[in-house]
């Protein structure tokens, strides 16, 4: 049987402490896609002094969101990249409605849909727990669980609407989060594989 290859677009979406990022690039090895990381894509260019650096250094300092504009411009930039034009995993975008509309328009333009959301799950207390081990491990004294749980209840509420527009399109795969990183991978794996797209014989 000759498998037609069908190039993976992903988004994964999982709160702090649910091993999204691992996961993320991960799962974006099994498919052979980049696996494109806003947070990443943001702090490199702060480290890296260059423009785009210059414009999010004090708003990401503050922990505060860059703009939808600048955002989804550095996203289609990076979308246009040779690499992305077979599939790509995206983590930390979109994450408004606005972002949503921005890349459901940038998709089109090139004829394209997502394939599949991973909304990756951890119960509340496993994610405060997780958090609280890691802050701990790190010597940081802010990372109580109050802010911890603050920051998870922000996740809920910026998250939510975003996860019904696309359950409304049936694109959602819920992952049960607890578990080994192997045995995520595996769930996400058999999910993206159920929807019939293939991992990369070369992965
Ligand atoms: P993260 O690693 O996803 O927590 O992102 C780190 C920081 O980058 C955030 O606190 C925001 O300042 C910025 N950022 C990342 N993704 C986005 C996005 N989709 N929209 C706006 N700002 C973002």
């Amino acid at each position: 049987m000759v498998h037609q290859s069908h190039p993976a677009r992903l988004l994964i979406i999982g709160p702090q402490g649910s091993g999204k990022g691992t996961q993320g690039v991960r799962i974006a090895e099994a498919f052979d896609i980049p696996a494109i990381s806003t947070g990443d894509v943001f702090r490199a260019a702060v480290a890296g002094g260059t423009e785009l650096g210059l414009q999010v250094k004090s708003v990401i300092e503050a922990g505060e969101l860059v703009s939808d504009e600048l955002t989804s411009a550095v996203v289609r930039s990076r979308l246009d990249h040779a690499d992305a034009q077979d599939g790509f995993l995206l983590d930390g975008y979109p994450r408004n409605l606005a972002q949503v509309r921005d890349l459901d328009e940038f998709l089109s333009g090139r004829g394209e849909t997502l394939d599949a959301v991973i909304e990756l799950r951890v119960p509340r207390d496993e994610s405060i727990s997780r958090l609280s081990l890691r802050a701990q491990q790190q010597g940081r004294t802010d990372d109580t669980e109050e802010v911890i749980a603050n920051r998870l209840a922000i996740y809920e509420r910026e998250t939510a609407p975003i996860l019904g527009v696309y359950r409304t399109r049936g694109i959602v795969d819920e992952i049960d989060g607890v578990g080994t990183l192997d045995e995520v991978t595996q769930r996400i794996v058999a999910a993206l594989e159920a929807r019939g797209l293939n991992r990369s014989a070369a992965a």
